[in-house]
């Protein structure tokens, strides 16, 4: 578990366009906070910063009070879902859900009812035995977030996660992943492009426009004012 604090955080790439402008945000420890805001206004490149995938050009971050700033992305103790679950295909759900635990050396009967645990709040547990071409991708994009939680990790960031899904079906993910959120309690930052997500998921909502966090509020305050 831990705070995420993103202290003064600016992003220059080479050639010289400021993506992220001097961004202080600060994620409580458990809290569910949406990265809101229009393609192109900086939120993938706030989170890849987070993770570890972008160097920061200016400014800190800290996660569980720890500075992580120029760390590698494994000593950050945080799990990442895209928009593109990268499942290992040659392994079943239940060897997905246990492959990072395994790497850590956990042993094995906390490998098992941790990966119990995951399955039973994501409701993969008849699905254990399938490989990855066989489920949809809504099962598919549960795995993946299973695959990410069962490492237990201090935060956890996901990129337009259920932006590849049908409308049916983003709207169900979105009544899991709220539910999902309340029993784990992980510290999360959820990036989208889609209002609508984030001001049913947000817990606070952080709207983005041009590289600069232009608000950042719980939804019922965020459009009261100019
Ligand atoms: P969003 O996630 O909100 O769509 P991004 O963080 O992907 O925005 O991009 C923010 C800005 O940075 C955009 O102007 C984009 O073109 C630019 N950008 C993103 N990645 C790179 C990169 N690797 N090199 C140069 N510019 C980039
Ligand atoms: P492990 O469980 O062994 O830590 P991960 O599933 O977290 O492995 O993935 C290993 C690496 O691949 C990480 O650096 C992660 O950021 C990256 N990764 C995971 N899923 C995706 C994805 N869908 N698209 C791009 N990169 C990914």
């Amino acid at each position: 578990m831990g705070a995420i604090e993103i202290d003064a955080v600016s992003k220059v790439y080479d050639g010289g366009v400021c993506a992220v402008d001097a961004v202080e945000l600060e994620v409580a420890d458990g809290e569910f906070m949406v990265l809101v805001g229009p393609s192109g206004c900086g939120k993938s490149t706030l989170l890849r910063m987070i993770a570890g995938l972008e160097e920061v050009t200016h400014g800190a971050i800290r996660i569980g009070g720890r500075d992580v700033t120029r760390l590698q992305p494994p000593d950050r103790d945080i799990a990442m879902v895209f928009q593109n679950y990268a499942l290992y295909p040659h392994m079943t759900v239940a060897e997905n859900l246990a492959f990072g635990l395994r790497q850590r050396r956990t042993p094995k009967e906390e490998v098992a009812r941790r990966v119990d645990e995951v399955s039973g709040m994501l409701g993969l547990e008849e699905l254990m035995a399938r490989k990855p071409v066989a489920l949809s991708g809504g099962q598919r994009q549960r795995v993946a977030m299973g695959r990410a939680l069962v490492r237990e990790p201090a935060a956890f960031l996901m990129d337009e996660p259920l932006s590849n899904l049908d409308a049916k079906l983003r709207a169900s993910m979105r009544g899991q992943l709220a539910r999902l959120h309340e029993r784990v309690g992980t510290t999360t930052v959820y990036v989208t492009h889609d209002q609508v997500e984030a001001m049913t998921l947000g817990q606070r909502v952080a709207v983005m426009r041009g590289g600069v966090l232009q608000q950042c509020d719980v939804p019922q305050e965020l459009f009261r004012r100019p």
